[in-house]
């Protein structure tokens, strides 16, 4: 049976309900080697984090309705100002100002190109993506940082243009709401929940 637990914050309070944690019966670890004596126990556990994404949140919520949001620095007095930033950085690293949230969308459909690769034929634990995962840096014109992220179509080469898709249906609000497939791949292509 699994645990169920919601969040909701009401009042600037965290409010759980439900279940957030559950203990089971533990089991013996026993040698076979050794006329099966104790080695120790497993200790199963169940449990639901609360990950709060706090300044991030715009990014992980645009994802669901196809917008790939970034962050600029639009601070007049910094020698850096007008750099954008995907991954999405809530402060400037060089002025510590905070950064202006826009959409970039267009800007990722109509540049972004794989930076380069790695293809992973296992994974760690919790991995729901198809294997291998051929995990792609993007980057984007104009753009000085590069997206971690991963092509689900084709084979990824470098400079290869690629072209962002969203888990518009049964969003899951993670990172998992988007990757990339090759320019120019067909709609009826993407897979289930996906669409450019
Ligand atoms: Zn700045």
């Amino acid at each position: 049976m699994s645990i169920s637990g919601t969040v909701t914050v009401k009042n600037n309070k965290y409010r759980p309900k439900g279940d957030f944690h559950r203990i089971e019966p533990n089991t013996p670890i026993r040698s076979a080697d050794e006329g099966w004596r104790l080695l120790g126990v497993t200790n199963p556990r169940e449990m639901i984090y609360i990950h709060s994404y706090g300044g991030e949140a715009p990014f992980f919520e645009g994802l669901g309705s196809g917008k790939l949001m970034a962050t600029r620095c639009d601070n007049p007095k910094c020698g850096m100002k007008g750099t954008i930033y995907q991954p999405f950085r809530i402060h400037c690293i060089d002025c510590l100002g905070k950064n202006t949230v826009f959409d970039m969308t267009d800007l990722a459909k109509k540049t972004a190109k794989v930076h380069t690769f790695m293809v992973c034929e296992r994974s760690g634990a919790f991995n729901v993506l198809d294997k291998p995962i051929k995990f792609s840096n993007i980057e984007f014109d104009g753009v000085p940082t590069i997206l971690m992220s991963y092509l689900c179509i084709g084979e990824p080469k470098i400079g290869m243009r690629v072209v962002p898709i969203f888990r518009k249906v049964n969003p899951t609000y993670t990172i998992l709401d988007l990757s990339w497939v090759p320019d120019g791949t067909k709609a009826s292509a993407l897979p289930e929940g996906f669409s450019f």
